[in-house]
């Protein structure tokens, strides 16, 4: 079965892990921090905090950002779970907002309108984390117009998107947000097997965050209580937790972190290719816009509407092509069915949902691979159950 995606490690990956083990620190030593300079010079941000998921990212993110009880949190309904989980960690209530078709990310005359309601009604979100789904950045210059305009902090939920550009600088750079987190799991486009970050240009937010990835413990004189104790002093000013990563996984990050514009250029080749021949068949490729970089995270498509998508699936898989569905909308799940949502709650993201697929995409993968994907695919359109079942009953 080719994977819907995969990591590629080489051998350098493999040293870079193995001179970690050999070395004094497997955790809290240089690697960490290594790995935290490498991404903010990256992406022109002035901190990252390297921890270990983005799940953790975005929860220390949302806390930074002060959510608590009685704030509202919105986000993309097109996402995995971890975009929305991070306000309910904070106790804080969740809304969606529909995506646009074109691009699977969060639509800006929906957002608009809810703002204006939601302004109107009193009840404002505090945070709103954007979703750059498949790696393909959403238009932040314009979602900033909005939150200053409303007045609400963004959140750019990156996981998909290390290695993309908006408007020629790379997503991370928090230009028009507060933070943004990243995700290195194996699926994402670099990895450190597990891992996140969070960056943001923020001073303030920056040492919040720091701290509440290590148990709300500090070592900084000026931010104890009174007098410290002794050279061994150490202070917890609040509660935190355990979100650190450790040597051995920023050993890999640093060492993928060198490949990522190779990887991101050879996922868009691979993604054109296949954009060229779905042209015409009926497969509709996301759409980037075009001030922007995709880094391809995901090659989904959105099928023709005749097309029985499970029935696709289902053939794909039986040859061997590992296809996908990117994402079941967050709403529907039944935790937050549970919490009152509609299970068809917003239209266009149910709409996408029935219609998606994701195909597979990844560096090693070879042209010829990508040139039996579409065959099969375009193979999987023309079987139509309804003809099989017809020319089942004539015989
Ligand atoms: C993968 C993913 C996450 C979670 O990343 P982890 O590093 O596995 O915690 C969050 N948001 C989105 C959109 C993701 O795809």
């Amino acid at each position: 079965m080719i994977p819907y995606g995969r990591q590629s490690l080489d051998d350098e990956d493999i040293e870079a892990v193995v001179d970690t083990l050999r070395s004094d620190f497997l955790t809290q030593g240089p690697k960490t921090e290594a790995f935290e300079n490498a991404v903010s010079g990256y992406c022109g941000a002035t901190h990252a905090i390297a921890v270990n998921s983005a799940t953790s990212a975005l929860h220390i993110a949302c806390l930074s950002l002060e959510v608590g009880q009685g704030d509202v949190v919105w986000t993309s309904p097109v996402s995995f779970v971890a975009s929305a989980n991070c306000a309910r960690y904070c106790g804080a209530r969740v809304d969606f907002v529909d995506i646009e078709m074109g691009s699977g990310n969060i639509c800006l005359r929906a957002l608009e309108a809810k703002l204006l309601a939601a302004e109107q009604a009193g009840k404002l979100p505090k945070v709103l984390v954007v979703v750059h789904f498949a790696g393909q950045p959403c238009a932040m210059e314009k979602i900033h117009a909005f939150s200053l305009r409303y007045g609400f902090h963004i959140v750019e939920d990156a996981a998909h998107a290390v290695g993309a550009y908006y408007q020629g600088r790379p997503t991370g750079s928090c230009q028009y947000s507060d933070i943004t987190v990243f995700s290195f799991h194996p699926v994402k486009v670099i990895t450190s097997a597990e891992g996140g970050m969070a960056l943001t240009n923020s001073d303030k937010l920056a040492a919040r965050m720091r701290l509440l990835a290590s148990h709300g413990v500090t070592r900084d004189p000026a931010l104890m209580q009174g007098e410290p104790e002794g050279e061994w002093a150490y202070h917890q000013i609040t509660l935190g937790f355990n979100y650190r990563i450790s040597d051995v996984h920023a050993a890999l990050g640093i060492s993928q972190m060198r490949k990522l514009d190779n990887f991101v250029a050879r996922r868009n080749e691979l993604a054109q290719r296949y954009d060229r021949a779905f042209d015409g068949t009926g497969v509709r490729p996301l759409q980037v816009a075009s001030d922007s970089r995709s880094s391809y995270h995901l090659y989904t498509v959105l099928l023709p509407e005749s097309v029985d998508r499970q029935e696709c699936f289902r053939v794909l898989r039986a040859e061997g092509v590992g296809v996908h569905v990117h994402y079941i909308p967050v709403y529907k799940q039944p935790y937050y069915r549970a919490l009152g949502f509609d299970a068809a709650y917003c239209p266009n993201a149910e709409h996408f949902y029935r219609r998606l697929l994701t195909l597979p995409l990844f560096p090693s993968m070879q042209a010829k691979e990508i040139d039996m994907v579409i065959d099969k695919v375009v193979q999987a359109l023309s079987y139509d159950p309804a003809a099989v079942q017809r020319s089942k009953e004539d015989c």
